[in-house]
């Protein structure tokens, strides 16, 4: 099957994962999907294909030459809900020459604003109508995968390793990693294919934390409160604007770090500041921490009592730190990328991705570029070109 029609299948259904659902997972349509997907792995040969009760697909092909190692892949099969997923209705643009795309007569697709567009002229795009999000965001990832799959089961001459395969669900809304079964994946070291430029190999990301300031106030009726009322929002404002200004995410870039504050609840009594803090470097995470313990330790200080306490939890760490200790992963993944013609540079991620929490879990986890660009919006396009040339890095990786 071309990687094109596959594709078009994919992004037929509606997957879009919920972040207010506690449901497992957060929509049941992904399973259908889920179903799809293995169904026609089993129609390729791979009986051993499975959803399990999460909705995650695990399937693997056995090795057929003494290659030891054993690598998987993994997608994910929701879509963002930042943008409608239902009713995807996708065009073909063929030879793609840089001019405006008219995605309908309000929504144009211009190289002028999404400058990626030049990195595929001459290339075939396949683009929305504008009024949803594509699902290249993964559904690229997917149909490279499963074309690697239909290859690898097609052609006996080509001699390869054991291949893991994952669809995950839930991504989108962080929960991708949570119930990723590692044992029945079984794998040595595995690549997340999600996403961007198909040049580049990400093995590094931030490192995460949450802070939640709790501030407690002294509730006065306001014509008596001389002397004795203390307002926790204005505490709280406080807190905030003793922290370093420069590190806000809307003036940081590359390797700077910030502290973001995601969400604010205050009233007299109480009040709640919640921060996402976010740096490459550990030292630097710490040191931003310490930051946030100062303040505490001074406002507690300063009003005599324990106004402020501060909750952290880690969220996940940078995954370069682990990979570092086995570059396998990485060696491999940039040898098949320059073969296919690639670049192969590595890029560090403004974020996390569930290859990053895996990486922690003990399953060394990069991430691949699929060709799909402008992700979750209706702006959003992939380059069949691009599929087709990671189709062959996959197959490259796990031939002998
Ligand atoms: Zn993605």
């Amino acid at each position: 099957m071309k990687i094109e029609e596959r594709f078009l299948n994919y992004v037929k259904f509606d997957t879009t994962s919920d972040p207010a659902s506690e449901t497992v997972p957060s929509t049941m349509k992904q399973k259908e999907l889920a179903r799809f997907l293995v169904d026609e792995l089993h129609e390729m040969g791979i009986e051993n294909a499975y959803m399990n009760d999460f909705g995650e697909v695990y399937a693997h092909i056995e090795a057929n030459c003494d290659m030891k190692e054993r690598i998987g892949f993994i997608a994910h099969m929701d879509t963002s809900s930042d943008c409608s997923g239902k009713d995807v209705c996708p065009r073909i643009i063929r030879d793609y020459d840089g001019s405006d795309i008219e995605l309908n007569p309000r929504v144009i697709l211009s190289p002028k604003e999404f400058k990626n567009l030049y990195r595929h002229l001459h290339q075939d795009l396949i683009v929305t109508d504008g009024n949803t999000l594509l699902g290249g965001d993964d559904k690229a990832g997917i149909a490279i995968i499963m074309s690697m799959a239909e290859r690898i089961m097609e052609d006996e001459s080509l001699k390869h390793g054991y291949i893991g395969i994952a669809f995950t669900c839930d991504e989108e809304i962080g929960r991708g990693a949570d119930h990723f079964d590692l044992q029945a994946f079984h794998c040595d070291y595995a690549y997340t294919v999600d996403g961007g430029d198909i040049n580049v190999i990400a093995y590094e990301n931030f490192n995460a934390c949450e802070a939640v300031v709790h501030v407690h106030g002294k509730s006065v009726h306001p014509g008596d409160a001389k002397g004795k009322m203390i307002n926790a929002s204005l505490a709280g404002m406080q807190f905030h604007m003793c922290l370093d200004p420069f590190k806000d995410p809307a003036i940081t870039e590359g390797y700077e770090g910030f502290h973001h504050l995601t969400d604010f609840q205050g009233k007299c009594d109480e009040a709640t500041l919640s921060y996402i803090l976010r740096d490459h470097d550990e030292d630097k995470l710490a040191a931003m921490i310490k930051e946030l313990e100062n303040v505490r330790d001074f406002m507690n200080q300063r009003y005599g009592y324990e106004i402020i306490d501060l909750e952290i939890h880690e969220q996940y760490k940078n995954m370069r730190t682990y990979i570092e200790k086995d570059m396998r992963c990485i060696d491999k993944a940039v040898k098949a990328l320059k073969e296919c013609g690639l670049r192969g540079d590595s890029e560090a991620i403004r974020g996390g991705t569930d290859g990053a929490m895996l990486t922690y879990k003990g399953l060394n986890c990069p991430n691949l570029g699929t060709g799909s660009e402008n992700c979750h919006g209706r702006y959003e396009y992939v380059s069949i070109q691009d599929m087709d040339v990671m189709t062959e890095v996959l197959i490259k990786i796990v031939s002998a």
